[in-house]
């Protein structure tokens, strides 16, 4: 995966990204550096191949778009920042946009 465009949502089927030129712009949040929170946000991007990923190259190459986390799961109005045990959810996605 290339980064130079920018960053694009690793969420199956979705086409988010933070270049306009490569999907639909959105807020794009890095994953969490904890081990066991990483993992569930793997799960919830349902990609095998980011199983074998370590936490820190996830957490330096990959990103998940604010269409996959409910509102409660965010720290402050305008969706900019996540709460501390926020985890997305392929199966909400657009549902409040
Ligand atoms: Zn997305």
């Amino acid at each position: 995966m290339s980064e130079r465009g920018g960053y694009c949502c690793c969420i199956h089927n979705c086409n988010s990204s933070s270049n306009p030129k490569r999907g639909i712009k959105t807020t794009l949040f890095r994953f969490p550096k904890d081990t066991k929170r990483s993992r569930l946000w793997v799960l919830a991007c349902g990609r095998d191949n980011l199983l074998n990923k370590t936490a820190m190259e996830l957490y330096n190459n990959y990103r998940v778009c604010k269409l996959h986390f409910e509102n409660k799961m965010f720290f402050n109005f305008e969706k900019t920042r996540l709460q501390p045990n926020a985890v997305p959810n392929f199966q909400i996605r657009n549902k409040s946009m």
